[in-house]
């Protein structure tokens, strides 16, 4: 790319080049003096992407060489955008003091920075984890064959391993992939290229991943097994649980492989491996999670609006990601759920208890990354500092919850630690001023260590020291007029005016002539000068060692530090669910050991706050086994069908994570999966027809969902013709009516009102209408679930109120009579009893209203007839 001449190799270029050599995938930072330089493509690389000038080095009339750089203390901004274009960054140090070094500085590379290890502050979003994943595949002709995973969040130390089963197809392991959204893909060089279609379903639905090719025999199992011990210090991964693992525990020892060769530092934070099975949780799968807009809203994939943002008052960023990891990890277990339900409510009665709790953690900083970095030789006096008055909140939160009655909270009670060593530890050694550089001094306290406190006394004591020297050189001299002064070239000197020149003292040593002025040195004056500038450096280094060595005896402390900080991050989810409960006026969802969901006066708990307060109109909802297994919900357009399909849905997931539901009351019984099939804008990004998708999702279901599954169909069949759809429409229903002879728990609207015919026919089918109400020729939206079902779509009232002109709906009015009354070409024979599309509204009343309004003159009235003219009017409507 770069062009020729062929650049000189100079013996900085040359160790360039060697770093580099050893790098290869990556752009490499390579530290000279202040700034991180590259060179060559990767200059031109970093230009662009980072948007800064293109210059050459061109020194020793060498051929021109394409370099660009960065400032050091700029580094965390360029580093990010790096990463976030998904580069992989290797940061190449100075690791000699460049005034000692002989020849050429010696330079290393510290740590390789990627989208999927990373501990930046800029990089990381606080409300989620970011982790690298890896993956194995099992032999492709076995006939259980399973995939291995597993997943490390570097800057919190999460690490997770898991396994999928992949025979009958990549579904689950999607699903896994999905939700834990990992930023890095590792796999083994060999498998990558095999399996191009698991490739690219991967690639389609995280776009944003970077995928990572490694050497195969990292991943096997000897090699992975030995890189787990090793760290772990055990023989084998039974204390974790995860004995069961193979192709995990691969997955596991490769990935922490490269996260030691990346960071190149201690990685004590990482403590354990946790199994995750994906089959603990109530299983909501992509497209559903997607559907009812959990962590963000289909259109545009903001936070903002998602059911998450919604509820998620927590107060840390530890809690934020725990609430986050709830929503996607919901609970199957009623004893789980019911333990958080009575921490919850708990804390929504007692208001102040409540409110001290999430004061005192709004002052809590983010421990967990705080913890992490700090076991990664990073962070600074200012971190510890944060870290330092966290700590001093724990007391106090220890003993608000010393009351607790619910076991979650008590449980915490009893296991907390209020790490008074540690805040001890950085009380007496840290600076509450400290700066955040660690090389300029000024991070530790007074007190703390001894030659410290000499060499800073040296330090303080120096100018009073030099002071002394010019007072009693004066008086031995007898100049009174001598003065002591400093510069940067000479030090410390003494000045005289030049007639005084003549009586200076033998001793005194001619430095500087100026106009005026002469100036001297004494070897005394030197003597005391050096005793300061060392003094200076000595303390500086001295900081330094002091500080990292605090650092590291907290890091030491990792485990005790994480484990405060996962109960913190759990009261904190705890609290902030009982301030919704409270502020939304939320209730306890009873969790019942039976079948049936029973909802009253449900709300959707995302549309209702977009709107004034009293303005949702809640509906109540039952769903059981015992004839109302199947609700078919009709209602034109705009009514509030979905609202209430997806309000269920929600309120059901809210009870498996532990949450308080939009209700007035609700008991709902456990269930394994959530389906939904909803709308028609998703998935175009897969470049899959919406008809397709539809009946993928469909397919999915039918074969998938058990007696134990709720499922929320919106619409199907809308994507064929009338006919086609109605029929499948009409098959799905009455499968997920009658399946498994118990049937499936549906709510299916439809804008098919043919459908009301199922009731008739199959049992436990119900039909449900929202209400609305006819007001002229318009139609008023009530919101309100009715039972029956509706007989009217009026399409073209709601096409009106969306503004389409007036000729056009009056045409459509015209022709949706005529369709009416002769039927369309080949609708005739079709069917024994047509059912009209769409009405006409109140056709009756229309002419005869016509007809009076015509004879009337109202110019002509008086006001006694106007007024009996109206009531008549009010008749005929
Ligand atoms: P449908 O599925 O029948 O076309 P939606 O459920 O999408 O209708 O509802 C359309 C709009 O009506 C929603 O965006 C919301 O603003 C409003 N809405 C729906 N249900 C309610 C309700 N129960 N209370 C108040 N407004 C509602």
């Amino acid at each position: 790319m770069h062009s020729a001449p062929t650049p000189k190799i100079t013996p900085m270029l040359q160790q360039y080049l060697e770093m580099k050599a050893q790098y290869p995938d990556t752009v490499l930072f390579y530290r000279i003096g202040d700034f991180y330089e590259m060179f060559l493509d990767d200059a031109e690389l970093g230009s662009r992407v980072m948007g800064i000038a293109l210059t050459t080095r061109s020194r020793d009339n060498e051929a021109k060489v394409p370099m660009c750089g960065v400032p050091y203390h700029a580094l965390s901004g360029y580093l990010a955008k790096m990463i976030r274009a998904g580069y992989r960054v290797a940061l190449c140090e100075q690791v000699e003091d460049p005034k000692a070094a002989k020849g050429i500085v010696r330079r290393e590379v510290v740590r390789v920075i990627s989208p999927g290890v990373t501990t930046e502050d800029q990089l990381l979003d606080e409300k989620r984890e970011c982790f690298l994943c890896a993956l194995v595949l099992g032999p492709a002709k076995a006939r259980n064959r399973l995939a291995g995973l597993a997943f490390l969040d570097v800057s919190t130390g999460r690490f997770l391993a898991s396994e999928v089963d992949i025979a009958a197809g990549h579904d689950a392991l999607l699903d896994v992939l999905v939700r834990m959204q990992p930023a890095e893909l590792l796999q083994p060089q060999e498998q990558g290229e095999a399996e191009s279609s698991l490739a690219e379903a991967i690639r389609a639905r995280l776009a944003a991943l970077c995928l990572t090719f490694r050497p195969a025999a990292l991943f096997e199992r000897a090699c992975a097994q030995a890189t787990l011990q090793e760290h772990f210090h055990t023989v084998n991964m039974a204390g974790f649980g995860c004995a069961q693992f193979t192709l995990a525990l691969q997955a596991a020892g490769a990935l922490l492989a490269y996260v030691q060769e990346t960071q190149k530092t201690g990685l004590g934070h990482i403590d354990r491996l946790s199994p995750l099975q994906p089959g603990d949780f109530l299983i909501i799968d992509e497209s559903s999670r997607r559907n009812l807009e959990l962590t963000e809203t289909i259109v545009g994939g903001r936070r903002e609006g998602s059911l998450l943002d919604t509820l998620d008052m927590s107060a840390t960023p530890m809690g934020a990601r725990l609430f986050r990891n709830w929503l996607l990890f919901p609970l199957k277990t009623a004893d789980a759920i019911k333990a958080r339900l009575a921490a919850v409510e708990e804390l929504a009665q007692r208001s102040k208890l409540r409110a001290r709790l999430r004061e005192l953690l709004s002052h809590i900083t983010d421990m967990e990354r705080l913890c992490s970095r700090l076991t990664l030789n990073q962070g600074n006096a200012r971190d510890l500092n944060a870290l330092g008055l966290s700590l001093a909140r724990l007391p106090e939160f220890q003993s608000m919850l010393a009351d607790a009655s619910a076991p979650l909270l008590s449980e915490i009670f009893s296991a907390f630690d209020p790490l008074a060593d540690v805040h001890g530890l950085i009380a007496s050694a840290i600076r509450d001023d400290a700066p955040p550089a660690l090389k300029e001094g000024g991070m530790i306290r007074e007190g703390f260590d001894a030659e410290l406190d000499r060499l800073m006394r040296l330090l303080r004591d120096g100018k009073k020291l030099i002071l002394e020297l010019e007072g009693k050189e004066r008086e031995k001299s007898g100049l009174s007029k001598l003065k002591v002064g400093y510069n940067r070239v000479f030090g410390y000197y003494f000045e005289l005016s030049r007639t005084q020149s003549g009586q200076v003292p033998d001793y005194f040593i001619r430095k500087q002539t100026l106009a005026n002025v002469e100036r001297y040195i004494t070897p005394e004056l030197k003597e005391l000068e050096e005793a300061i500038t060392n003094a200076q450096e000595k303390r500086l280094d001295l900081e330094f060692a002091l500080f990292s060595r605090v650092r590291g005896q907290i890091a030491s402390e990792s485990r005790r530090l994480l484990a405060m900080s996962a109960h913190l991050a759990t009261v904190d989810v705890l609290a902030a669910l009982a301030e919704a409960a409270v502020r939304f006026r939320y209730c306890r969802p009873e969790i019942n050991e039976g079948r049936s969901i029973s909802i009253k006066e449900g709300r959707h708990p995302v549309i209702e706050r977009n709107l004034e307060p009293g303005r949702f109109v809640p509906n109540d909802l039952h769903l059981d086994h015992e004839g109302s297994l199947l609700h078919i919900i009709t209602g034109p357009n705009m009514a509030g069908k979905s609202t209430v399909l997806r309000q269920t849905a929600l309120i059901v997931l809210m009870a498996h994570l532990g949450s308080f539901v939009p209700a007035d009351s609700a008991s709902i019984c456990l269930v394994d999966r959530i389906f939904t099939r909803v709308g028609a804008m998703d998935n175009l990004r897969s470049g899959q027809s919406t008809f397709m998708v539809e009946m993928n999702e469909t397919a999915n279901i039918l074969h998938n969902a058990t007696e134990n599954s709720l499922v929320i169909l919106d619409e199907i069949g809308r994507g064929t013709s009338t006919y086609d759809g109605l029929a499948i429409a009409w098959a799905v229903a009455e499968e997920l009516a009658g399946k498994n002879g118990l049937g499936i728990k549906t709510l299916f609207a439809t804008h098919y009102h043919e459908l009301v015919d199922l009731a008739a026919t199959c049992p436990g089918v119900r039909n449900f209408s929202v209400a609305v109400r006819e007001w002229n020729e318009s139609i008023i939206f009530l919101h309100k679930l009715v039972e029956g079902g509706a007989s009217r779509s009026y399409g073209i009232q709601v096409a009106s109120l969306a503004g389409v002109p007036a000729p056009v709906i009056r045409r459509a009015s015209a022709i949706l009579k005529k369709i009416e009354r002769h039927g369309q070409p080949g609708d005739a024979g079709s069917r024994a009893d047509p059912a009209p599309r769409q009405m006409s509204l109140f056709p009756r009343q229309e002419s005869q209203l016509d007809e009076f309004l015509r004879t009337l003159d109202p110019d002509a009235m008086t006001p006694r007839e106007a007024l009996d003219t109206l009531y008549r009017i009010r008749e005929l409507v």
